[in-house]
């Protein structure tokens, strides 16, 4: 068992930097937790003060009930694997890893270490690298030793903060592949972070996404990509990034609409049941719609966007379209390569006229004042 609580958790560093605000979370046990958001949100030093290498400055974080804010790291029973590796590049990778059990006292025996480094360097699949030092090794391979590394201590959470960033993008997917496959063989409770927003979706159970030293959002991958608690989180989660309009929200009869400045739309689905359910009047909102919930129409209709094809981003199985609206809007339209038919792929040249839809599901409102989801 091993359950992680913060509660009212704050850091000042020296310089009277908050970096972290009054951070709540109980994160349960076997739970797979990641933190996101951009650089100096506060995601590391949170994880550092879990890890009991960064002070607390106020409010506790308990593990499995216990209070550790006074507990060394080495008392906390957590494994932590740090973006550089932190290796020690005079021993080989079979002492790398036994090195944490060598502190261990009382001493471990030869042949439980032996035991341990060797069924974790299997799980890894770094078996034939044992002998060899760090330097002969590939970034991933490293990679991988620092995880034994941590693996071989039976902790009872694994924290990781950015193991992925200084890996090529190739090997970093399959890394994350690993993760998920390490996941299922060691079933323990990890907290993760990474600035990047596929990682966070892929791996967590539930991510939190920080912003400025506060959480923005706590919930699964599905829960922040389908209700966005923020205009921030709706900008950070998804890529390319939702599209946003000022728009106003009317209500006519038992359906509402929405009218932007360059088209009418009818809300469907969740949102519009959501509308009615909170029985919202007309409004100022700011509309989101995500890319790849746009799509291309031959003909300018009531609820079409009229756009000018500026750049065509050729990406193989789909097209990212950056278009400009009349008004001189930015937009990014994700489609389907094999969606378009001859008469789109005639348009899709530098000036040409597209007209751009988007269904009443696929919306999302934000206060313009708030910036917060009116439907959260
Ligand atoms: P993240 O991991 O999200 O990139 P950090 O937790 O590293 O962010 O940093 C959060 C904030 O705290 C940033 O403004 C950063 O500059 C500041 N900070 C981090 N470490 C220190 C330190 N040792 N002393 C002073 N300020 C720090």
């Amino acid at each position: 068992m091993a359950s992680v609580k913060l509660t009212n958790v704050k850091k000042v560093y020296d310089n009277n930097v908050v970096a972290v605000h009054d951070f709540n979370l109980d994160i349960k046990d076997k739970e797979f937790i990641v933190f996101v958001g951009p650089s100096g949100c506060g995601k590391s030093t949170t994880l550092r003060m879990i890890a009991g290498l960064e002070e607390i400055s106020g409010g506790t974080v308990e593990i499995d009930g216990e209070v550790v804010n006074d507990l060394q790291p080495k008392d906390r029973n957590i494994a932590m694997v740090f973006q550089n590796y932190a290796l020690y590049p005079h021993l080989t990778v079979f002492e790398n890893m036994a090195f944490p059990l060598r502190l261990k006292r009382p001493k471990m025996s030869e042949d439980e270490i032996y035991n341990r480094v060797t069924n974790a360097a299997e799980i890894l699949g770094i078996t034939e690298y044992l002998m060899r030092k760090p330097k002969a090794l590939s970034g991933g391979q490293r990679q991988r030793v620092a995880i034994g590394r941590a693996m071989v201590r039976d902790s009872k959470v694994f924290l990781m903060d950015e193991p992925l960033s200084n890996l090529d993008a190739k090997l970093r997917n399959q890394m994350r592949a690993e993760i998920i496959l390490l996941r299922k063989k060691i079933d323990t409770t990890y907290i993760y972070v990474t600035h990047d927003q596929t990682e966070a979706m892929t791996l967590g159970d539930r991510i939190v996404i920080m912003k400025d030293g506060y959480i923005q959002q706590v919930d699964t991958p599905q829960g922040v990509f389908d209700w966005p608690s923020n205009l921030f989180v709706a900008g950070f989660i998804g890529a390319p990034q939702m599209n946003f309009f000022d728009a106003e929200l009317k209500k006519e009869g038992n359906k509402y609409y929405v009218i932007t400045d360059h088209g009418k739309f009818e809300v469907t689905g969740d949102k519009g049941k959501k509308l009615a359910e909170k029985n919202i009047g007309d409004r100022k909102v700011t509309l989101g719609v995500r890319p790849e919930h746009m799509t291309l129409v031959h003909e300018k209709r009531e609820d079409t966007i009229e756009c000018t094809m500026e750049v065509n981003e050729m990406m193989g199985s789909e097209l990212h379209l950056h278009l400009s609206t009349e008004t001189g809007k930015k937009i990014i339209v994700r489609v389907p390569t094999i969606s378009l038919d001859d008469e789109f792929r005639k348009h899709l040249t530098y000036g040409e006229t597209l007209y751009v839809t988007f269904e009443g599901k696929a919306m999302h409102f934000f206060d313009p004042e708030t910036t917060n989801n009116i439907l959260v």
